[in-house]
């Protein structure tokens, strides 16, 4: 998933966990320009650091949901037991940054920062790396499916959320059978920006994914729900969300649930949002109703999905 390893913490420690591997290069972090240079050359980062050793205004801040810093957030994704939760929980304030960092400037809004900068020091090596550790199993990654819902699996009635509406797409359920998909995850990502406009609410749209997994055989692994819109949102759900599609934040949470490999991953969207600014998953169009300019792979139907997916880069066929 990673091409280097940049820390600033316990170098020996990270080095030696992941030095054997030769699945990294390993580097010390002596700060933005050495950063932003393995991101021109498209390397993909994961950074292990302080926040105060990276200037913040290399971050686009966003609000994120819950409140809390990056550490929980992600950390809280890593399959903790109870016990392991509580030995993380304990040292969370002082944790400081882990941030996964995939292109850091077209994935702007992964990461949030507080603004608070803690002071203390965990012990690192003895409470966090044997997380890490058994996070970057190889066997862990899984090749995945990454869907839109309205549009790609259910007909779009705009702002769709009644069970009675549910419709499916001609073709949607053989699609996710099909032999190129039928071992992926598959993970739908879907903005639903009609909770924060007050036309729905959370609820209804988990119950609707809940009929929509139940009308395609449960072949749905996971849905990841963005309710947020910054505009005409009210109340709650008024965000910059790093959720809301074209941000990584669904994709990266299903990473983080699943240790997906993205490069072998795909998206299927049928609006210019599906597209993620994330640099590792490629998307293909399904045309329908929404304008399209200039998206790479423009699909018909699903057999001309399946047309380009077998064509992408680094996908196994
Ligand atoms: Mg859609």
């Amino acid at each position: 998933m990673f091409d280097i390893v940049l820390c600033q913490r316990d170098f020996q420690e990270i080095k030696e966990c992941f030095g054997d591997s030769g699945k990294f290069e390993i580097h010390e972090f002596s700060g933005d320009s050495q950063l932003r240079a393995y991101l021109n050359d498209n390397k993909t980062v994961l950074l292990i650091t302080t926040k105060s050793s990276v200037k913040p205004d290399l971050f686009n801040l966003f609000e994120m949901p819950k409140k809390g810093n990056c550490e929980y957030y992600y950390l809280s994704k890593l399959n903790l037991d109870r016990d392991e939760l509580e030995a993380c929980e304990k040292f969370f304030p002082d944790v400081r940054d882990i941030s996964v960092c995939a292109d850091y400037y077209s994935a702007s809004g992964v990461f949030y920062i507080d603004q608070i900068d803690p002071v203390g020091m965990p012990n690192f090596s003895k409470e966090i790396m044997p997380v890490l550790k058994r996070y970057f199993k190889d066997s862990d990654y899984k090749e995945a499916l990454f869907l839109d819902r309205d549009g790609v699996l259910n007909i779009d009635h705009s702002y769709v959320h009644k069970i009675e509406e549910l419709e499916l797409v001609s073709g949607a359920y053989e699609f996710l059978l099909d032999d190129y998909n039928k071992t992926r995850l598959k993970i739908v990502l879907t903005n639903q920006s009609g909770v924060s406009k007050g036309k729905f609410e959370y609820t209804d749209v988990e119950k609707f994914n809940s009929a929509l997994n139940e009308s395609l055989h449960h072949l749905i692994d996971a849905f990841y729900i963005a309710p947020f819109e910054f505009l005409k949102g009210v109340g709650q759900y008024k965000y910059h969300s790093l959720l809301r599609k074209p941000h990584p934040g669904m994709l990266l949470e299903a990473c983080f649930d699943f240790a997906v490999d993205l490069k072998k991953s795909y998206m299927v969207g049928d609006k210019q949002s599906d597209q993620l600014n994330f640099p590792l998953l490629e998307t293909i169009h399904l045309k329908n109703r929404y304008p399209l300019e200039g998206v790479k792979y423009l699909a018909n139907n699903f057999a001309e999905v399946l047309k380009f997916a077998k064509t992408l880069p680094n996908k196994t066929n």
